[in-house]
Parts: structure tokens; sequence; C-alpha cells
């Protein structure tokens, strides 16, 4: 079974219909990228997955739940995580404060401590900066913030809306580099990307999301060779 099954979603805001109709599906331990242009409804597709939109119809399976019995604070403790679009860090908190905010719902204080330890060493430049306010941070350290925040939370299922927004490439490639790792320790990730090439390369499979519909599916691999992906998504 897998560990996210998305049957004949539909989305809509009021009359906008979003989401039209999708079906995907992510096994444990895969890294499966979501590409598609600016609108295509990744980010309602992800809004979805995490709670904060509900289906106008067809089902969403998480780990053997059906997400629409779920409640919303039930999905975080579920292991599913998302690290929003334009990052979503609390700016009048410091680094730390917002660490801790990703473990809200634990009281498990000492291993609490022990997993910020290690998103330092992850993001040691999130360490030389710990009392500072997250809204003084660059971009670049708001997403690792971001992230940070997101393993305080325990994923099994991790989803990244476009984390190389905005980014300068050398930044880019560190922040890949650290999913991949979180990857390879065995948590579960889904990536929305406009980066389509380091997106795929990153990944396992992929999926194109064009006007609410998923138009595309297959190994990374066949997706960077294909000449509609190239032609549309890698500028080639
Ligand atoms: P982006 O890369 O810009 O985030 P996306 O693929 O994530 O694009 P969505 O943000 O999911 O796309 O948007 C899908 C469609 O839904 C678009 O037509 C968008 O205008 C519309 N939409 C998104 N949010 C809302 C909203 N809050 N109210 C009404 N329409 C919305």
């Amino acid at each position: 079974m897998s560990l996210l099954e998305v049957k004949n979603l539909e989305v809509a805001y009021g009359g906008i219909q979003a989401v039209k109709g999708i079906n995907f599906h992510i096994d444990q331990g895969e890294m499966v990228t979501l590409i598609g242009a600016n609108g295509a409804g990744k980010t309602t597709t992800l809004k979805t997955l995490v709670g904060m939109l509900k289906p106008k119809s067809g089902s969403v399976t998480y780990d053997g739940h059906d997400c629409s019995k779920l409640p919303v604070y039930d999905f975080v403790k579920k292991g599913l995580s998302l690290v929003p679009e334009g990052r979503g860090v609390f700016s009048r908190l410091t680094v730390e404060e917002n660490l801790r905010m990703g473990s809200f719902y634990r009281n498990d204080e000492a291993e609490i401590n022990k997993e910020i330890d290690y998103v330092y060493t992850l993001f040691p430049r999130l360490k030389e900066r710990y009392k500072q306010l997250a809204g003084t941070l660059s971009g670049g350290e708001q997403q690792m913030l971001a992230i940070g925040r997101a393993i305080l939370s325990r994923p099994k299922l991790l989803l990244l809306d476009e984390p190389s927004m905005g980014l300068a490439p050398i930044i880019v490639q560190q922040i890949f580099d650290i999913i991949k790792m979180i990857s390879s320790q065995g948590v579960t990730v889904l990536l929305v990307e406009q980066n389509a090439k380091l997106a795929l390369e990153a990944s396992n499979r992929g999926y194109v999301m064009e006007s609410g519909k998923i138009t595309m599916a297959g190994d990374s691999r066949e997706l960077l060779d294909s000449d509609a992906v190239k032609k549309a998504y890698l500028g080639e």
C-alpha cells in the first residue's frame, strides 16, 4: 500500500476549479516531484494534502487514514508536514523559538533538544543565529529554518513547496543536498518545484501538472529525457 494515495481529487475556490480530478501516489521512502507552471494547481494540491483545503470530490488516503475524516490538527501529529511556499517562518520569534514551534504537539523535551542540535548540525548558519529574530534572516536562512522546523515535527511525509524560490544557485544546491539527505534517512518527500531539472535529478519519480490536471507521470529520468518536458520545463 502507498503511503499517500490521491484519487480523482478535485479542489475549487468557489467557482474556480484549481484541481480537476488528479490521481497520484507516493510510496514509503520515495522522493517524488510535482512540476508545472505558475497556476497549474500545485500549491492547491499540497494545501489539500495537509488539510488546509477541503476537496470538492475525490479522496486522499494517507498512511491508511481517510484524510476527509481527520481533524486538521491531526495531520502534523500523524507525520504530514508542509514547508510552505514563501517559508512562513514566524518573523518575530527567534530561530530557536521557530524550531520549537515545529514540536508544538510533543512533550519529549530531551528528544526535542537533541533534534534541535541535529538541525544545527545540518544548518550551522542557524546555530550561529539561534537567538536572532527569524524576520532578519536572509531568504536562504529562512528556507533552512522552515525545513528545520518541519524536521522538529518528525515527518513521515515531508511536503516542500518551491524550496528553491528566490534563492541564489549556491544556496539552492545546499538546500537540495539537505533535502536529499533527509530523504536518504527514510523520510518520504513530495517536492513541488519550478526548478524542474534540479527537482527531477534529485527525485525517483515525477508528475507534471498543467491547468489542474496531471498530464505526465514517470521515472524522473524518463521525464528528464522526454521532449515535451525538455521543451516546456527545461528550456531546451
Ligand atoms: P504557483 O507556482 O504560482 O504557486 P501553483 O501551481 O501552485 O502555482 P495554485 O497556487 O495551486 O497553482 O493555483 C491554481 C489556480 O487556483 C490558479 O488559477 C489560481 O489563480 C487559483 N487560486 C489559487 N489560490 C486561490 C484563492 N485563494 N482564491 C481563488 N483562486 C485561487
